[in-house]
């Protein structure tokens, strides 16, 4: 099942479902028509049904999904059944945010090191995570077996050190620099540019009607 290719727009939703049949479980429901999650999540019951043949047929017809059955599958897919942890690269502004932040609403993942070169930080720990020198950084990623990380430093160096990521063996890399960093194959990057996000919702805000072009 892990080898399992679904297209990316798919994979995109499966967060999305995840939570909302954990808040389902959590208000203690059993079944769900692809009908009422359609209207939760806000995806057309065709794809929903689409998405979740991927999977195999999960859904009995008349019935709808178990809850239960449903949100452990997801969970199982979404490696939420495991603790996933997770390196933060950089303890400036944004860093201290998501260290603070550390993924609450997930069990199942977490930032449990910190890297740095500030020597006001380096050897102290922040919001319960230890921050390290980044001399250290790839013998510590190694060691501790981290493979995904959150790259927070600053622009200049983000090519760098992300070589050196490389050279540690991550898998993934959520990069919140503003430039496209190169990795090699085995490394899949995640863009997350918080200003353009900004700038993109005003620019469609100026010249978009929001009730049509909506997507
Ligand atoms: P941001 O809001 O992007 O976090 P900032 O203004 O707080 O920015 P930056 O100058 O972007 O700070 O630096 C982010 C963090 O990265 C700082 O804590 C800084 O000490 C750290 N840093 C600087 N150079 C490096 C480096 N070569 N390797 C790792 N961390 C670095």
């Amino acid at each position: 099942m892990s080898n399992l290719k679904v297209p990316k727009a798919t994979a995109k939703r499966l967060p999305i479902y995840y939570r909302y049949l954990r808040f389902l479980h959590d208000a203690g429901k059993e079944r769900v028509s692809s009908t009422e999650l359609s209207a939760a999540v806000k995806v057309d019951s065709a794809t929903i049904r689409r998405d979740f043949s991927y999977f195999g047929a999960l859904g009995k017809r008349g019935y709808g999904y178990d809850v239960e059955d449903l949100m452990n599958f997801f969970s199982k897919t979404l490696k939420q059944d495991r603790l996933t942890n997770v390196a933060l690269i950089g303890v400036g502004n944004l860093g201290h945010a998501l260290l603070n932040y550390n993924f609450h609403q997930s069990n199942n993942m977490r930032i449990s090191a910190a890297f740095d070169i500030n020597k006001e930080i380096v050897g102290t720990i922040l919001s319960g995570v230890p921050v390290y020198p980044m001399s250290e950084m790839v013998e510590q990623l190694r060691l501790q077996q981290i493979e995904v990380v959150i790259l927070t430093v600053p622009t200049e160096v983000a090519q760098e050190t992300t070589n050196d990521l490389a050279e540690a063996g991550v898998k993934g890399i959520m990069n919140f620099t503003p430039i496209r960093i190169s990795v090699p194959k085995s490394i899949r990057v995640q863009n997350v540019d918080l200003t353009n996000e900004l700038q993109t919702l005003i620019y469609f805000l100026d010249h978009y009607n929001t009730d049509k072009d909506k997507d």
